[in-house]
């Protein structure tokens, strides 16, 4: 689960982590308060999405101006002048695809004086099996870009679980940033911080891009990107109560509530599928048979007739799907069950597209049969194979 920049800076501050004082607004009409609470006489007024980016996004509308997402204030009018323009408005970064976001909520916070920008950030490698660190001096800019064309310029260490963070990792943060004297000290002190708040909130990342010195000398945290890992969000209803469904994609929401592992993918053919490795293959069979899916959808093992119907409806409700394939190995499921579950569905919100359906396993004979003599007009598949290349023609026939 995502936050925005906002949140995550507040959820930092509880635990010591410097951040610039800021306050969320959510109508322009709050925008000068927020101002005159802060003071001055530099404010930024920051667009908050859940996605990165930001401050070289582009507005969607010529209403919002040419300024990016971020901006820099020099006025209480100037930050008046900005909300009214981004609120409402749709920004596209390179992170948000080409349909860009609408920014409902805007950061205002205290500008910087910006010595220098650094790249930090905490993740669960893998790899290692412990929370790692990356850290680079390259601040500012695309993280990614940089481990492509400057891969020495970015430095990472993990943290044993058993000794927990110690002094000698703020000591290779503060060497990888080339600091020393006070700033180390600082640097010390805040990965500790960090560290510390990213185990405690089951954080799966955390990025600080830029983490800055200021020209006072201050280390200092100026943006916040931070996700959760879902798993443990049970025992953080703090956390929970930040999730902002807008930032969401409508038809994830609506699969969580049926226990639906479902994600939204680019392209053109629905599947509905029980297992996640079944689901992986038949993604990668369309795809050899030149489709791509519209989504990964496992609905698992133990699935009833209303799942079945939920995940039908959320699949047909998808403008981008121009032909449904469900794929069924009927094991502990059952292929009656599914079959009339996708019935149901049919009848209840039509069927406007292709649908080939394979089944397999437990009951297939039954299954087989509710759907022919259902009269609905559904393609039978015998494998795997077949169900791929009957989906990706009708596809084709249709457009
Ligand atoms: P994004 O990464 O989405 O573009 P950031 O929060 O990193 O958004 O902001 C982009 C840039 O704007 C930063 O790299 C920094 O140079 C500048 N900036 C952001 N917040 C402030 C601030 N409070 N004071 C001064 N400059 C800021
Ligand atoms: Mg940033």
């Amino acid at each position: 689960m995502n936050i925005h920049e906002y949140q995550a800076k507040a959820v930092l501050k509880e635990f010591g982590v410097p951040v610039s004082r800021g306050v969320p607004i959510f109508k322009a009409s709050e925008a000068e308060a927020a101002a005159k609470e802060l003071g001055g006489p530099l404010w930024v007024v920051k667009s908050q999405i859940h996605a990165g980016g930001r401050g070289k996004g582009k507005f969607k509308e010529a209403s919002a101006g040419d300024k990016g997402g971020v901006r820099l204030a020099k006025s209480v009018d100037e930050v008046k002048t900005f909300a009214s323009e981004m609120l409402g408005s749709t920004l596209v970064t390179v992170q948000t695809g080409p349909a860009g976001k609408q920014v409902n909520r805007l950061y205002i916070e205290d500008g910087s004086d910006i010595e220098k920008e650094f790249y930090l950030s905490i993740l669960v490698d893998r790899a290692t099996s412990r929370v790692a660190f990356v850290v680079s001096t390259e601040g500012g800019m695309d993280i990614e870009e940089v481990a492509h064309h400057h891969p020495e310029k970015i430095v990472t260490f993990s943290v044993d679980p058993a000794t927990g963070i110690m002094p000698h990792h703020g000591r290779l943060a503060a060497k990888a940033l080339g600091l020393s004297g006070d700033l180390a000290k600082q640097a010390d002190k805040l990965v500790a911080q960090l560290y510390t708040a990213f185990v405690a909130k089951d954080m799966a990342m955390l990025e600080i891009n830029p983490l800055i010195i200021t020209k006072q000398g201050q280390l200092r945290c100026l943006d916040a990107k931070v996700s959760f890992d879902s798993n443990a969000l049970y025992r953080h209803p703090d956390v929970v109560a930040l999730r902002d469904e807008t930032e969401e994609d409508a038809k994830e929401i609506e699969a969580s509530k049926h226990d639906l592992n479902y994600i939204t993918l680019d392209g053109t053919i629905g599947c509905m599928v029980n297992g996640a490795g079944l689901a992986m293959a038949t993604m990668d069979i369309i795809k050899l048979y030149g489709e791509a899916p519209a989504n990964f959808l496992d609905v698992g093992g133990g699935a009833s007739k209303e799942k079945v119907t939920a995940a039908f409806k959320i699949i047909t409700a998808d403008p981008n799907v121009q032909g449904i394939l469900i794929n069924i190995f009927g094991g502990i499921m059952r292929c009656d069950v599914i079959a009339e579950g996708v019935i149901a569905a049919v009848k209840e919100v039509g069927l406007q597209v292709p649908l080939v359906v394979r089944l397999e396993g437990t009951n297939v004979e039954l299954g087989k049969k509710i759907i022919a003599d259902s009269g609905l007009n559904v393609i039978p598949a015998d494998d795997l194979d077949d169900a791929a290349q009957k989906i990706v023609k009708a596809v084709k026939e249709v457009r």
